[in-house]
């Protein structure tokens, strides 16, 4: 496919993705105040599902209600509080480190721009473009799972590709970043209820009823030429 090509089909995907989801939000429910809580939320998601960092974040808030709480404990004391979301010792460690960054460098408030954001520790691109994105409102892609599974069985790389920071600037390259938050939020919701990683809904799949994935074309096209 022509890069042109690809360009008008994620504009129709983006658009029929808007009809399916035209208010989704952000699956981590943070509550829109300080944006240290999506920061931290979006740390235990990392090989944790979203509903669990929801769970989780209730008593954890309690406990560590605001990042000179959280940059006052020691690993140790938040570690029983993140524990069900695996992957504790380290996430522990990056929630009180960068706690303590955010008050010792950028005077306790989240910075809005992704060199300052990579300097946090266990801040990589996809937690920076979130933020950027939902707190900042500034353009971007949010390279999870799903946007990575999902953009490439409609084409718009090889389903080969996993690289999340290569598949970041094609589809930059696809669409106004602009537009970015909102269709990874709406990529998210679609990848729960439809495209999900086993066992994918493809016959009742909006996006393959109006032509728009390639892999439901392969598919269909195989079968013709087999059959
Ligand atoms: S047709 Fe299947 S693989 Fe393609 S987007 Fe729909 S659910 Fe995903």
């Amino acid at each position: 496919m022509k890069t042109s090509e690809k360009r008008a089909r994620l504009t129709a995907i983006g658009a029929a993705l808007k009809d399916l989801y035209p208010d989704a939000e952000c699956a981590l429910v943070w509550g829109g105040g300080d944006p240290w809580r999506l920061l931290v939320m979006a740390r235990l998601s990392a090989q944790c599902t979203d509903a669990r960092v929801n769970l989780t974040s209730g008593p954890l808030f309690d406990r560590f209600p605001d990042a000179a709480a959280m940059a006052a404990a020691e690993p140790s004391d938040v570690e029983p509080y993140v524990k069900s979301c695996g992957l504790y010792h380290r996430k522990a460690e990056d929630l009180v480190l960068s706690s303590r960054m955010l008050l010792t460098e950028f005077g306790g408030r989240v910075p809005d721009d992704m060199d300052a954001l990579l300097r946090l520790p266990g801040v990589g691109r996809k937690i920076a473009n979130l933020l950027l994105g939902d707190v900042f409102g500034q353009g971007g892609i949010v390279t999870d799972t799903h946007c990575i599974r999902i953009c490439g069985r409609l084409g718009m790389y090889p389903e080969t590709e996993k690289n999340p920071y290569k598949i970041e600037k094609i589809l930059l390259g696809l669409m106004d970043p602009a537009d970015g938050p909102a269709f990874c939020h709406r990529i998210v919701w679609f990848g729960r209820d439809v495209c999900r990683a086993q066992n994918p809904a493809c016959g009742v799949c909006p996006l393959a009823a109006k032509g728009l994935c390639e892999k439901r074309l392969r598919e269909a096209g195989g079968k013709r030429k087999n059959g």
